[in-house]
């Protein structure tokens, strides 16, 4: 561990209860789960099982606080709480930042500069849009004045993934509070300790009771599916597999509940000869990586224009194989540990799978040697691959990449737009005609133009076809944490 030893020493793992209406409480029949690290396969605490039961005393705490001060507070308040809310984090950051890496395996490095940095300045920005924000209205001559008014949407659900808890948990929460909502909350069950320790901030900065409420437990048959079909639950919004989504759909259509969607992804990383090798291999190490590969945003399918295809796979595969896999909480750390055993043996049977395929693992394909425990997966590049074999197809969501060559602008777009997903791409290239025309072209709703995971938050997050259903971000966030009603006044 290399953390200050002042704040290492004041780290150590947590046992997780619901927070529900303002206190921390256990299950009504006291049912635990196990919390492992993946990093060492320890024990590391127990977490509260929740269901239906206290599904439904959150969201009635949540229903209740939605006739509170919460949603009357002048704007100008509530922004400072949000922004309190974000100073306690990073007051407090190496301590989540330690937690995040323990239950998710990645490496501490990177939950302090990118997952918890990020939480923070999720509730900065959403605390200073929300002053800024203003609604329509239209003069209809002489006959009608028409203005909107914006209202909270009500009770928000929120399902969250693993892959980065407090990062996507934040993106939900900052915009649905700003909004004058309230919130029950699931973490998933594999991560659910910075959850825990910010319904604490929460409480600290100011947030009334039963605004924020965070209910531990599973997805199927459990915590997860007892939100979505709650009737009191207004709206969901989901991060996580696309057919959950598609669970998720049937459980919420009887009660008609808005729903957002962030899915998953298999995105195309498109390298064109014009394009400077050594600043594509630098970011392609990350959009390959990073996260153990367990970002949505990844960039998993590589494809390099034919006459740089040798150069590029030289250099990327000798860079690949100096990063450094293990200890997370090592300094120098790339990569960690995937969430879990089942996970891990998911990854490797599409090592397996690609080797089926036909194809050549030129980086990785295997556990690193000096690992015994953990769920370790080398960072792995598998070349010679058809188009139609699945680990071209599939989402793997681990460090495994394929790179195929190809030969024309054209081949290349159909090629990326092969796939039921459309979330993100990226495209290298300095000609900037193409760059535009591929843009134009490639079906995913986040494309990045030499460069990847460069983030302004008031764009529009989200993705295409089976990769999403609407857009998160600045006003777009706005639009699904609120309703407008339109007034028409007659002149
Ligand atoms: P998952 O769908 O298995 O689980 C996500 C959450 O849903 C968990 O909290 C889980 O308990 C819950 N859940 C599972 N089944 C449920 C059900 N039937 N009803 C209600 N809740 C249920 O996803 P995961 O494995 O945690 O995350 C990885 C996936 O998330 C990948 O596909 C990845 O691409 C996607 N993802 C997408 C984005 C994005 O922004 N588009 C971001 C991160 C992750």
């Amino acid at each position: 561990m290399y953390i200050k030893e002042k704040q290492a020493s004041k780290v150590q793992p947590i046992d997780c209860r619901h927070f529900i209406n303002g206190e921390f409480v256990e299950s009504t029949n006291q049912k635990t789960f196990e919390n492992i690290n993946p990093a060492t396969e320890l024990v590391i605490g127990k977490v509260a099982e929740g269901g239906e039961k206290e599904v439904d005393l959150a969201v009635k705490a949540a229903r209740k606080a939605l006739k509170g001060p919460w949603k009357s507070l002048p704007s100008k308040e509530r922004s400072s709480i949000l922004r309190k809310i974000g100073d306690l984090i990073l007051e407090r950051k190496e301590e989540l930042a330690a937690l995040e890496s323990l239950d998710t395996g990645k490496p501490y490095e990177m939950a302090l500069e990118v997952d918890i940095t990020r939480a923070a300045y999720n509730f900065h920005f959403f605390a200073d849009y929300l002053t800024s924000l203003g609604t329509e209205s239209y003069q209809q001559d002489d006959k009608a004045i028409h203005y909107s008014i914006r209202r909270p949407v009500g009770v928000v659900g929120m399902i969250n993934p693993w892959n980065l808890p407090m990062l996507l948990l934040t993106w939900k929460m900052a915009p649905c509070l700003a909004a004058g909502n309230t919130a029950v909350i699931k973490p998933a069950e594999w991560t659910p300790m910075t959850a825990t320790v910010l319904a604490e901030i929460c409480k600290e900065a100011g947030v009334p009771d039963g605004v924020v409420n965070i209910v531990h437990g599973f997805g199927p048959d459990s915590a997860g599916a007892a939100i979505t079909k709650h009737p009191q639950v207004d709206a969901v919004t989901f991060t996580g597999e696309t057919k959950t989504g598609t669970a998720i759909m049937e459980a919420a259509a009887p009660t008609l509940k808005k729903l957002s969607y962030e899915l998953g992804g298999k995105n195309p990383n498109i390298i064109f000869a014009d394009s400077d090798l050594d600043e594509v291999i630098d970011t392609t190490l990350k959009s390959s990586f990073m996260n153990q590969g367990e970002v949505c945003l990844c960039g998993s399918r590589i494809y390099v224009e034919r006459p740089v295809y040798e150069a590029f796979l030289d250099k990327f595969v000798s860079r690949t194989k100096e990063l450094e896999v293990g200890d997370p909480f090592k300094k120098g750390t790339n990569v960690g540990a995937v969430i879990s055993k089942e996970h891990y043996d998911r990854v490797m049977s599409y090592i397996e799978i690609a080797k089926e395929e036909g194809g050549t693992i030129v980086a990785g394909g295997g556990r690193p040697e000096h690992k015994e425990k953990g769920f370790f997966i080398e960072p792995t590049i598998v070349t010679n691959l058809d188009r139609s074999s699945r680990c071209v197809r599939e989402e793997i969501f681990g460090p495994v990449v394929t790179v195929l060559p190809f030969d024309t602008e054209e081949d290349v777009i159909e090629q990326a737009n092969d796939t039921h997903y459309g979330l993100g791409a990226t495209i290298w290239t300095n000609d900037l005609r193409r760059a535009h025309r591929v843009a134009y072209q490639i079906e995913a709703g986040i494309i990045w133009v030499n460069t990847w995971y460069l983030r302004d938050l008031r764009t529009p997050f989200g993705g295409l076809k089976q990769s999403g259903i609407g857009r998160e971000g600045g006003m777009h966030s706005f639009e699904f944490y609120s309703e407008l009603s339109n007034v028409t006044i007659k002149l």
